[in-house]
């Protein structure tokens, strides 16, 4: 799976599945930007793993903004002069009784898990429609395909960026665009570790394998679909979750 002589953008790149990506589609050789609305961690991130002799940069991003992804675009375009891979890996959420759910949260949860990756997947499709070849890789989340308990919006969101995928894909396809999804399940991460550990240790007894996926597992999946190996698949939707997702 060589990405050799391809740009990469990977949002929410400066922490956890994200980061995860930045460096597994690097060191497949991809030239890769982190997108990261943290300024001080995406710096740091893409740093370490330039000290690594991997060719990562880092522009600011702020997927709920659409100026910010503009001039993301722009930058990386200024930079690079195209882009052939956009991993929309940013996302957030928090488990909550929905009763307790307020408008502002409901925003906030869809406009960065669902509208981020609509809004970034536009902005980057026009030169990838003209080029007539592109990969388009969302990160959503079990969440979006079985549900999960105290996270009714987030799930929303997510089987929204998934219905979104499957759409695009059809759209698409007739210019040789793939795009596809990644569903990860409870997976090592700051996001996951700021959740209560009673709650994490549920995680871990509802996942068959009973284990937190590595980030790197995630991080293997977006490549694959990045990479030429998945030339003729598009629309599709990958649970990397250790079998979480099986009745029963
Ligand atoms: P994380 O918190 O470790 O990393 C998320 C990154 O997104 C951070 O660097 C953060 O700064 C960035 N970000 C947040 N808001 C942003 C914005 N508006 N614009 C740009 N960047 C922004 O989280 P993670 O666990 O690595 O999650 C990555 C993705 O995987 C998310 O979409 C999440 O919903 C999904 N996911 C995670 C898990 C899990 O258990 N960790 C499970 C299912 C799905």
């Amino acid at each position: 799976m060589n990405l050799q002589g391809k740009t990469a953008v990977v949002t929410g790149g400066a922490s956890g599945i994200g980061h995860a990506t930045a460096e597994t589609l690097a060191r497949a050789g991809a030239k890769v930007v982190i997108g990261d609305i943290d300024d001080a961690k995406g710096a740091a991130a893409a740093g370490q793993l330039a000290e690594q002799h991997l060719d990562v940069d880092f522009v600011r991003l702020d997927v709920t903004d659409i100026d910010s992804i503009h001039a993301f675009r722009d930058e990386i375009y200024r930079r690079h002069g195209q882009v052939d891979v956009v991993a929309n890996v940013a996302g957030w959420g928090k488990i909550q009784p929905f009763m307790e759910n307020t408008p502002d949260f409901w925003r906030k949860v869809i406009d960065l898990n669902l509208l981020g990756p609509v809004a970034v997947s536009q902005a980057f499709l026009q030169q990838m429609i003209e080029r007539g070849s592109g990969k388009i890789v969302t990160v959503a989340s079990d969440a979006g395909r079985v549900g999960s308990l105290g996270e009714t919006v987030y799930s929303g969101a997510k089987g929204g960026a998934i219905a979104f995928t499957k759409s695009l894909a059809r759209e698409v396809a007739r210019y040789n665009i793939n795009v596809n999804c990644v569903c990860p399940g409870p997976t090592d991460t700051p996001l996951l570790r700021a959740v209560p550990e009673k709650h994490q240790e549920a995680f871990v007894k509802a996942t068959p394998m009973r284990r937190l996926a590595k980030p790197s597992e995630l991080a293997d999946a977006v490549l694959f679909f990045a990479s030429d190996r998945a030339s003729f698949i598009t629309g599709q939707v990958i649970s990397v979750s250790g079998g979480l997702t099986l009745a029963g």
